[in-house]
């Protein structure tokens, strides 16, 4: 008998060409699945879902991302890693794998503002109670781990006031406690130091980092990251991961993957070009106060020499300072100098190329006002990939318009 052959709308879904093997390009190719397809029955049920041997669904991993995942372990030092849908779901997982109710997290004081809002909002209701720390008094923090803290989040700098904590001295209090720490990496980012390795034989459990930040380079992108350098813990991270279907765009996994090799190169620039900027801030009069841990008298700079300029020189800061607006000038005026500049665009985020400002009120991110901190109205800057020299000029030219200097 005569087989049938295909119709032309399946032999184009059942084609048998196969492109041939060894194709080698600088960029890695792109795999996207949802469905991936097993050989045989056996074949599907012998796959191990757990591990990297073998594909078993698009949310489980592809070639793509666990390309981007081994890249990422050796940004950051570690061993394992999980992609995660954005920064923020990155600090969820965390806190969804390792929190059950009666337990408790604590959180620096001037910790990135959604992670104090998922342990109010969220947490809270499932019986997990959470307290703020002192980001900059280690006694503070040992005081406070109780017998039910079961996770304690670090940040370094905080992430709008920019003290610079003793970041290896809060790791040996919770190792020497036995409470997991997790670090929100997202300004170190892997290049200003190494969060596995503070100190000989000192680093944080776990590393929580933005993608969307310098290693998306682009502002056009929302993805994070989970790395360890535990077998077990990644396991109890990973199952929460599944459970909860934490899955990336493949796309978007690409562009990272095209970005990562210049990300060292984009961090230095903003590097120079924001401390550039804040120099010139700090001599400016209508700014009380210029925070960035590389300026000698912002919050923490011995902590931030110590650990990101440990051979002396310039050292590695992200392209984050803020400006305390001095208070004589109003609410009013100092948003008026925000939309008087041109460069500088108003938007959340940073790590991309268009310089950002955003103001924040710290009377409502702090219980008090912190005593490191001048009076004033805050404003944080990202500077972009821009001209320094026009970044430069942009600011001046809004000052005169919106903050007149004091008689
Ligand atoms: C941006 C940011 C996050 C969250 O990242 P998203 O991808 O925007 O959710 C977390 N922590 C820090 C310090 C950040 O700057």
């Amino acid at each position: 008998m005569n087989e049938t052959p295909p119709e032309l709308s399946t032999q184009l879904i059942h084609h048998p060409y196969q492109p041939p093997a060894g194709f080698a390009a600088p960029q890695p190719g792109v795999f996207k699945a949802s469905t991936v397809i097993f050989a045989s029955v056996a074949a599907m049920r012998q796959r191990d879902w757990k591990g990297k041997a073998g594909y078993t669904y698009g949310l489980h991993g592809t070639p793509t991302t666990f390309t981007l995942e081994e890249r990422l372990c050796t940004l950051e030092g570690g061993l394992q890693c999980l992609l995660q849908p954005s920064g923020l779901a990155a600090i969820a997982n965390v806190a969804l794998a390792l929190l059950k109710s009666g337990d408790e997290v604590l959180i620096p004081d001037n910790a990135y503002g959604p992670n104090k809002a998922l342990a109010e909002g969220e947490l809270r209701a499932w019986g997990i109670s959470h307290r703020l720390y002192d980001a900059m008094d280690p006694a503070d923090l040992a005081a406070k781990i109780g017998e039910r803290t079961r996770l304690v989040w670090l940040e370094a700098p905080g992430s709008v006031t920019l003290e610079f904590p003793d970041l290896p001295e809060q790791v040996r209090i919770c190792r020497e406690r036995g409470v997991l720490c997790a670090l929100d990496n997202t300004w170190g980012a892997g290049l200003a130091f190494r969060p596995f390795e503070l100190a000989p034989g000192l680093g944080v459990d776990i590393s929580v980092h933005a993608l969307t930040k310098y290693p998306s380079g682009g502002g056009d992108l929302l993805m994070g990251s989970v790395v360890t350098r535990d077998e077990a813990l990644h396991l109890k991270l990973k199952l929460t991961h599944m459970r909860l279907g934490l899955g990336v765009g493949l796309n978007d996994v690409e562009a990272v993957l095209r970005s990562l090799p210049s990300m060292a190169l984009r961090y230095r620039a903003h590097d120079a070009a924001t401390r550039e900027l804040a120099a010139w801030c700090a001599r400016q009069p209508q700014f009380a106060q210029v925070l960035h841990p590389a300026l000698a008298d912002s919050p923490g700079h011995a902590h931030w020499r110590r650990l990101c300029a440990p051979q002396g020189g310039e050292g590695a800061a992200a392209g984050l300072f803020s400006v305390l607006v001095d208070a004589r000038y109003g609410q009013q005026q100092v948003d008026a100098f925000c939309d008087a500049l041109r460069l500088f665009k108003l938007g959340y985020s940073w790590g991309g190329p268009v310089s950002l400002v955003m103001p924040y009120d710290l009377r409502a991110m702090r219980p008090g006002w912190p005593k490191h901190l001048a009076q004033g109205t805050l404003l944080r800057f990202s500077p972009g990939l821009e001209a320094v020299a026009d970044l430069r000029r942009d600011l001046e030219q809004a000052l005169a318009a919106a903050l007149p200097p004091p008689p």
